[in-house]
This record gives structure tokens, sequence and C-alpha cells, in this order.
């Protein structure tokens, strides 16, 4: 008789690669979750699969639990919102073509940035290329990146807190899907979705509960309660949302290597929550490593 393979604690599902804006390598990444003592980490690169094959090899080695995951751009209106998905079928014809035209939305607005950037600042589109893996996901932390290599800032933080914040003028938004319609994308390809860090701004604005109860009925699976970046308030609102709509809870780093200051395994997820992720997900499978 088969026996159910058990994942490994503690949790950690949400971090990034090389293949978005975290700074190591797939594999470099499982080793350095391995490192801090994790059991199971999710590979949540934005709005990308790529790097499944090469945390899943690493996974296998550092007998590692991997979660397959990804945070999918969305927006409402101005403001991004960001959705995280897990154990979906990264093949699913539907959600691709999705992700196809949100990375190429991404690739238009940083070049159209760096444009406008570029203008003022010594700054060329090259030095950001240079920042990035030919198949990464581009996003404003590699304009970052491209200004503190020039000299511009002095590290990531510094250059979102002035030339890459909205005020000081060179801010674009880029196409990204309703959180409604990639929910729904999500469940088709039968992964699971999480909304990411739904209280860094007031409650009022993304996450009121009329919206959240349409995103519960288009299948939302769970809120990413603990996390750096969530206000207090807000948050408490959620937790009380969560248990009304019967909502999981999750708990994450949000880990970007040397590009932020989240460490992993700051905060972490419940087995008996994974459980139930795993449970739910039916377009792909944990690597049991
Ligand atoms: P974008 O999606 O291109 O607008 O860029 C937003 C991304 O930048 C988010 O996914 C964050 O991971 C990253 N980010 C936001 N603020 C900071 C910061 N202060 N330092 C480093 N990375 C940041
Ligand atoms: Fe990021
Ligand atoms: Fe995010
Ligand atoms: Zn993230």
């Amino acid at each position: 008789m088969a026996v159910a393979r058990q994942f490994h604690g503690p949790i950690d599902l949400h971090a990034h690669s090389s293949v978005s804006d975290g700074t190591e390598t797939p594999a470099e990444l499982v080793r350095a979750a391995a490192a801090a003592g994790l059991g199971t980490i999710a590979l949540t690169d934005h709005d990308s699969t790529a790097g499944w094959p090469e945390a899943s090899a690493a996974a296998e080695v550092e007998h590692m639990t991997l979660i397959p995951g990804m945070e999918f751009s969305t927006r409402v209106q101005y403001a991004s919102v960001h959705l995280l998905a897990y154990l979906f079928d990264p093949a699913d014809s539907a959600l691709l073509a999705e992700l196809t035209r949100v990375r190429a939305a991404r690739f238009t607005r940083a070049e159209q940035m760096v444009a406008r950037i570029g203008a003022d600042y010594d700054l060329s589109w090259d030095d950001v290329l240079a920042q990035t893996t030919p198949e990464a996901t581009v996003g404003r932390p590699h304009i970052a990146d491209a200004l503190v290599a020039r000299g511009h800032a002095l590290n990531r933080s510094a250059a979102f807190a002035g030339i890459l914040h909205w005020k000081a003028g060179y801010y674009q938004p880029h196409y990204a899907p309703d959180p409604l319609r990639a929910i729904q994308l999500v469940r088709a390809a039968g992964g699971v979705p999480v909304i990411a860090h739904p209280a860094t701004r007031g409650i009022d604005d993304i996450v009121a509960e009329s919206r959240l109860k349409t995103l519960v009925e288009a299948g939302l699976f769970g809120l990413e309660l603990a996390h750096r970046e969530n206000k207090p308030e807000p948050t408490a609102r959620l937790y009380e949302l969560a248990a009304k709509f019967g909502l999981v809870v999750t708990g994450s780093s949000d880990y970007h290597g040397t590009g932020k200051p989240n460490r992993l395994g700051e905060n972490t997820t419940a087995p008996e929550v994974l459980e139930r992720i795993i449970a739910e997900g039916r377009g792909s499978a944990p690597i049991y490593g």
C-alpha cells in the first residue's frame, strides 16, 4: 500500500529567486532555506514557474519539501494586489497566456520607466538588463539594482523610497488582471489561491468584506496574515473575516535574498494549514525531498 508522503517543518510559503526579483538562484534559495532550519519552502516567483525544475532537484538533494508556487500580479485600479498560487498546473494554457501577457507588460513598463529616469539620471536599459537573468520577470527591483550600480541609490530599499516611489514621478503601472479573474485562472489550473500580504493598506481599499466575499465565492482559499508588511489594525479585522469565510491563514517571509531585509522563516505556516493546501491542490504535487 502506498504511504502518504509527509512534509517537513517549519514551513515558509513565500520566497523569491532570481527567476523574479530574488538575489539567489532557485537551487541557492532551497539551500538557504535548509540552512535556515526550514523543512518546507514554497518557491513563489512573480508571474513565473521557470524556477520549479531547478528548485525541485535541489529539494531532493537537501531533503526539503518544496511547494511549487507563484506570486501572481493582479490589479484593482491603481493598487497592485499579489495573489499567491500553489500546486497549479504550470502548463495550463489559459493561465500561461495570461502570465505571458503580464510579463510582456512588465517588460515594456520597465523600459518606459527607465527611459524617463534616463532623462534625468545616467541610467540605460542595458544597465537594467545587466541586473536580470534572461528568463526573469522584470520589475522595479531590477531598476533599483541598476540605480545602485550607477551610484544613484545606496541599496534597493533606498531606491524604492526615492526614485522608484510613485511620488518621484517616474512610476508607471503595468497591465495585470483583476484578482477575481486571477483566482478563476488559478482554480481552473488546479491551484490554491491565497492573497499575499493583504493588510499592507487600509482595510476598506482592496479587501473590504463585500469584495472579499466575491473572491471567496470564486475560490479564494486563504489570506497571508503573518507577514512583516501587514499593518496591525487591518490584520486583526482580516483574522475575523478569515474565520467568518472559512479561509486558511498563512505566514511567510517573502524572502528576496539580499534584496529585502525579510529573513527566511521569520513567519511560518501551521502544518494543519499546509495539509489543507496540499489536499486542495490538484495541478501539481509537492516535492517530498
Ligand atoms: P513592481 O512589481 O515591479 O512594481 O515591483 C514591486 C516589487 O518590488 C515587490 O514585489 C517587492 O518585492 C519589491 N519591493 C517593494 N518595495 C521594496 C523595497 N523597499 N525594497 C526592496 N524591494 C522592494
Ligand atoms: Fe518581489
Ligand atoms: Fe508581494
Ligand atoms: Zn513576494
